[in-house]
């Protein structure tokens, strides 16, 4: 891959550094935006369904019909993949999961609902048996390590081609 550094890892959702209320959201929204135009083919999910593709799966996006619509889904596998970004999906202990200073407590709400939405979208996909993997936006940089994750949570492609 080209030379993605830490610059580009930086969250794609935006970060609200200054201002205050609801104005932040259409700030953050605003800059997620522009992340998207900026980089389209670097964004985090993109690498993602690139290295799967590489890998030789075929893959099916959005599935709206499961919990969380998991970003790339393998139906002969069942096996799904979300790419989180660090920031709105609070990854633990990741340098871009930071918390903004103003309206500590409106972000607080905001986390903890985008977390407990995301824990039981995977406790749903498990019970329907599907097997989840969340790839986290930091992890997606290094398209070596990417594509080896990959490969290893959906298994040899021989599986793949036999189940069609
Ligand atoms: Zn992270």
């Amino acid at each position: 891959m080209d030379g993605i550094g830490a610059a580009d890892g930086l969250p794609l959702a935006g970060r609200p550094w200054h201002s205050d209320g609801m104005d932040i959201v259409d700030k953050a929204r605003r800059s997620a935006m522009m992340a998207g135009i900026r980089g389209k083919d670097t964004k985090p999910e993109m690498r993602v369904r690139q290295a799967a593709h590489a890998l030789g799966f075929r893959f099916r996006l959005h599935r709206r019909d499961l919990p969380g619509s998991p970003d790339l889904v393998f139906p002969s596998l069942r096996k799904v993949i979300f790419v989180h970004g660090c920031y709105w999906h609070r990854h633990a202990g990741c340098r871009y999961a930071t918390t903004p200073k103003s309206n500590a407590d409106f972000w607080q709400e905001k986390f903890v609902k985008n977390q407990d939405r995301d824990r039981r979208a995977l406790t749903d996909l498990v019970a329907a048996g599907w097997d989840p993997l969340v790839i986290w936006e930091c992890e997606t940089s290094d398209a070596k390590v990417l594509s080896a994750r990959i490969a290893s949570h959906l298994g040899p492609r021989e599986e793949n081609d036999l189940q069609g």
